[in-house]
């Protein structure tokens, strides 16, 4: 059973992260991006678990709705080869702008879901950065990067600038 809430819908350059592994799993929940802003969750079951629920047993009262249910329609049905191979470029572009620039210890993590450990304090680096305009969060001692999946190449390469200016 794998929680694909956070790392699924292309986050990671795969449709769902688990995919990087080799594995099928029994029960995939996802959520978050699924949406594209509106709230949803579902869960996948696989041939193993899928007659546990019938109808009607997993209600909610607004579980399914039509409207989010057309918003999560319309993300998953963008999320082909092509968005996923983008987002896996922007990863690699990330990364190789990070990896080694000055104030910069490790970068870590898969496609569009990065953190960075800095030699300067990361709540001063994030402070730095939303001065700037770039929003970007901590995860205990990292920098976390969470970019829009479709974000545009000029416009995460303005970001990288303010975030390896606010680095040094
Ligand atoms: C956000 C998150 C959840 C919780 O989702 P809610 O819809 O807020 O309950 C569960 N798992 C992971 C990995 C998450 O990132």
């Amino acid at each position: 059973m794998i929680d694909e809430v956070q790392t699924g819908n292309g986050r990671t350059g795969k449709l769902y992260s688990y995919m990087h592994y080799g594995i099928t799993p029994d029960i995939v929940s996802t959520a978050k991006g699924l949406g594209g802003g509106l709230p949803i969750g579902a869960t996948l079951l696989g041939e193993k678990v899928e007659k546990m629920l019938g109808p009607g047993d997993h209600g909610s009262t607004y579980g399914g709705n039509p409207v989010a249910c057309a918003a999560a329609y319309c993300v998953v049905s963008r999320l082909g080869d092509d968005f996923l191979a983008r987002v896996q470029e922007k990863s690699d572009h990330i990364f190789s702008r990070l990896q080694g620039a000055a104030g910069i210890e490790n970068v870590t993590g898969l496609g569009l879901m990065i953190g960075i450990t800095t030699t300067k304090n990361n709540k001063e680096i994030v402070n730095k950065c939303i001065e700037n305009g770039v929003l970007c969060l901590t995860a205990k001692e990292k920098v976390r990067l969470l970019p829009a999946l479709n974000i545009e190449p000029e416009q995460l390469d303005k970001a990288l600038d303010v975030l390896l200016e606010a680095c040094k």
